[in-house]
């Protein structure tokens, strides 16, 4: 029975010495033991029992017939149903041809899915290793340069904030965070803390050690642990290298050649260019998550209880939501802006939970040694001192020393 998807007659072209042995266009037939070619100057055939069929020209589009006593002579069609006429079927010497043509195809298609295949790898490779990559090139970048783009970014905040100078205040706060401070790192960045008069609950780190406390935050806290543990998270900031990681990445490329094919001035000069992106960068929930265990461990280490970082947010959470309720428009969230660039969710509370689950250290805790009621009362005094006195005072302090 005719196949009916087979037509009788296939579109093909020919070369042959009697054509002038250029390309000449015409039409191709299975017949009558032969493969024939018609063309406008005559008529040629190949028998089926010695035809040589192959695949041949771009992609491997055209089905080529040659025969080996006609070595300048060829016939091809780029209509491939002609692999499904009847006669690959009933002659012999047709049937394996078609059988190497279709193994042919199936190598041919294993090999553009593997290229794909290895395609697909190398860029989920690079995306994977950019991470790693990123934290390499931050290590690289030497503690100096760190110290000077975070001193940099401080300087703007200087210029913007009130700073609380208070020798007092400041010696009380020191010693608040020594426990912790004695836990962490500190080959590569010495810790430098400030207390910025801003009633929002807020904290933030920067490049090289500077980590700054609102009084806001200091004054809603009930707890010495709570400070630590926001201190233990934006402490984590730094050694874990979050702003310079997030420099580095919008660097991109630059900063990966700079840095391996040793030249470094530019980018130095680069990075301290964009200090001023410090000040307004918001940390990836990665680094937040990063932040906040790292930031435990170092609680933990400390002996500190953990529970501070949790009780805090949760306190932050419900504020949020008290703000919320008060002002539909959201304006008064700066007040709590803490949260606007660390994203309190309840998933972080969750992670934390896990850690603290999970700690070896249940009890045993070090108490602070530090009346940290009658610190917030000193702090609360300080801020509700008239401008004048304030300043009166911090020259006198000044004249003292
Ligand atoms: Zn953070």
């Amino acid at each position: 029975m005719p196949n009916r998807s087979v037509p009788d007659a296939f579109e093909a072209g020919a070369f042959h010495p009697d054509h002038g042995n250029r390309r000449v266009s015409g039409t191709l037939r299975i017949d009558g033991g032969m493969v024939g070619f018609q063309g406008e100057a005559g008529f040629f055939a190949f028998p089926l029992d010695t035809v040589q069929v192959s695949l041949g020209g771009a992609s491997d589009r055209l089905v080529f017939f040659a025969h080996e006593n006609f070595p300048k002579v060829s016939i091809f069609t780029a209509d491939q149903r002609i692999l499904n006429h009847a006669a690959f079927a009933q002659n012999p010497t047709l049937t394996r041809a078609r059988e190497r043509i279709r193994r042919r195809k199936f190598l041919s298609r294993c090999l553009t899915l593997s290229l794909l295949g290895i395609i697909i790898a190398v860029l989920a490779g690079v995306w994977l290793a950019k991470k790693p990559m990123v934290m390499a090139i931050a290590r690289q970048i030497p503690p100096e340069w760190e110290t000077k783009l975070g001193e940099t970014a401080f300087a703007q905040i200087r210029l913007r904030s009130k700073l609380i100078t208070d020798d007092s205040i400041k010696k009380q706060l020191d010693r608040l965070a020594a426990p912790l401070l004695a836990v962490v790192p500190q080959d590569r960045y010495q810790f430098k803390l400030h207390l910025i008069e801003d009633a929002s609950l807020n904290a933030f780190a920067l490049p090289g050690g500077n980590v700054a406390l609102h009084t806001g935050l200091l004054l809603a806290a009930e707890t010495p642990e709570e400070v630590l543990g926001v201190l233990g998270h934006e402490i984590a900031h730094v050694t874990r290298q979050h702003g310079m990681r997030a420099l580095v990445e919008g660097l991109g490329l630059y900063a990966v050649v700079t840095t391996f094919f040793g030249d470094v001035t530019g980018l130095a000069a680069i990075l301290v260019n964009n200090a001023p992106f410090l000040l307004t960068q918001k940390f990836s929930r990665d680094h937040e998550r990063e932040a906040d265990e790292q930031g435990f461990r170092y609680l933990e280490a400390a002996k500190l209880n953990p529970r501070g970082l949790i009780t805090f947010f949760e306190k932050m959470r419900r504020e949020e939501e008290k703000l919320k309720e008060q002002l539909p428009g959201g304006e008064a969230l700066d007040a709590l802006s803490f949260l606007n660039t660390h994203p309190a969710t309840v998933e972080r509370m969750a992670q934390l939970e896990k850690l603290l689950t999970a700690s070896a250290r249940t009890n045993g805790f070090t108490t602070v040694d530090l009346d940290f009621k009658a610190f917030q009362a000193a702090l609360r005094t300080k801020l509700s001192q008239p401008e004048n006195q304030k300043k009166a005072e911090q020259s006198d302090a000044k004249k003292a020393k």
